[in-house]
């Protein structure tokens, strides 16, 4: 069969055309015949290899992490799939050692040693090919209805896990967190950014959504098509931002812009919080006031949150809301898919990204 796959000896990328189709080898494995596989920056990076590598044997890494298929076979032992069910594989698997607790209990999202691996991007092949094979534990049911959006839930466990987080910290506030409507700050407006906002909707805060690109743009019609208000850095500064949002209660961050990031943490409000998801670029250093930085932090009780990657409550949780956004939002949903390719032409989305989410769409 058929694989996408980077040849980082060579700085290549092409189709592997005898790519060994897997087969079930344990009670708990699914094999998934994939439908789609959406594209994104780490892609992108994996393709200029700046990152990703492949399983140790191999000169070439399949790519693709961001996954969804149908079940064609179950192991003997697999009671929760049977054929024909959609389902979505999870990325991380964990690492071994023994003392790393957050792997030891199936929490590889919170791996300490960093020796996990990651199907598609870090010695394990990905999903950008015909069939699978999955332990069924690594896989979250997706119902049929969503079979048009579904390779969306990936990226919408970014925020998903984020927000399970934001929940639990903002809980140290002494009053009912739910109770009150908050202003939700998103930095970045592709498609982590955007299933943010609408997470972040859906769950009642007031969004704005802060981008470089100025109006009219797919982004800002999608952001005012969920209720959500949106501007471009370009036409109005952090101050002015501040200005229109009043005190910002959380900042969900998904652009990897660190300067962006600091200034908009220097115009957090009282008792926010401050979620980062992009990885950034190394783009050297800049001077920041780090004194006042400091100051508002500490008198207006705020938290800076770092999260990464996502656990199978996320992936679940993404599932149920994905459904949720398509009751709610349906246009705005599918709208975020922009452009869809065949596994032939896989290196056009992943060198030369456009529009909001890319899919290489394998089956039907
Ligand atoms: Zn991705
Ligand atoms: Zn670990």
């Amino acid at each position: 069969m058929r694989a996408a796959a980077v040849f980082p000896a060579t700085k290549t990328l092409g189709i592997v055309p005898d790519f060994p189709e897997p087969r079930i080898t344990s009670p708990k494995g699914v094999k998934l015949r994939i439908l789609q596989v959406g594209v994104c920056g780490t892609d992108r990076e994996i393709a200029s290899f700046v990152y990703g590598t492949p399983p140790e044997g191999y000169e070439y890494l399949v790519l693709g992490h961001e996954a969804f298929g149908e079940v064609v076979e179950v192991g003997a032992a697999v009671t929760e799939f049977r054929p024909g069910d959609l389902a979505i594989p999870m990325v991380r698997r964990p690492c071994v050692a023994p003392e790393c607790v957050a792997c030891r209990m199936d929490r590889s999202d919170f791996c300490m040693t960093a020796e996990y691996t990651e199907r598609g991007i870090m010695r394990l092949h990905g999903f950008m090919t015909e069939y699978v094979v999955e332990e069924a534990r690594y896989l979250s049911p997706v119902p049929a209805s969503l079979r048009e959006v579904g390779v969306l839930v990936e990226p919408l466990t970014i925020a998903e896990k984020a927000l399970l987080e934001a929940v639990r910290v903002q809980s140290r506030l002494p009053w009912d967190f739910a109770a009150y409507e908050h202003q939700a700050v998103v930095l970045g407006a592709g498609p982590v950014g955007l299933l943010g906002a609408m997470a972040l909707r859906h769950r009642g805060y007031a969004v704005t959504v802060y981008s470089l690109d100025r109006e009219p743009n797919r982004a800002a019609d999608i952001v005012q098509a969920i209720g959500g208000k949106y501007y471009s850095s370009q036409d109005v500064t952090v101050e002015q931002l501040v200005a229109a949002v009043g005190a910002i209660d959380l900042v969900y961050e998904a652009t990897g812009a660190a300067n962006l990031a600091f200034e908009v943490l220097r115009a957090l409000g009282p008792n926010g919080l401050f979620v980062l998801t992009g990885v950034p670029g190394r783009h050297g250093t800049t001077e920041f006031d780090t004194d006042a930085i400091l100051l508002n932090m500490v008198l207006k009780n705020q938290c800076l949150l770092g999260t990464v990657n996502a656990g199978k409550d996320a992936f679940e949780l993404a599932v149920a809301d994905l459904a949720a956004f398509d009751g709610k939002w349906p246009a705005a949903l599918r709208g975020l898919i922009t452009g869809r390719f065949a596994m032939e032409d896989f290196a056009e989305p992943v060198l030369r990204p456009a529009g909001i989410k890319n899919i290489i769409e394998i089956g039907r």
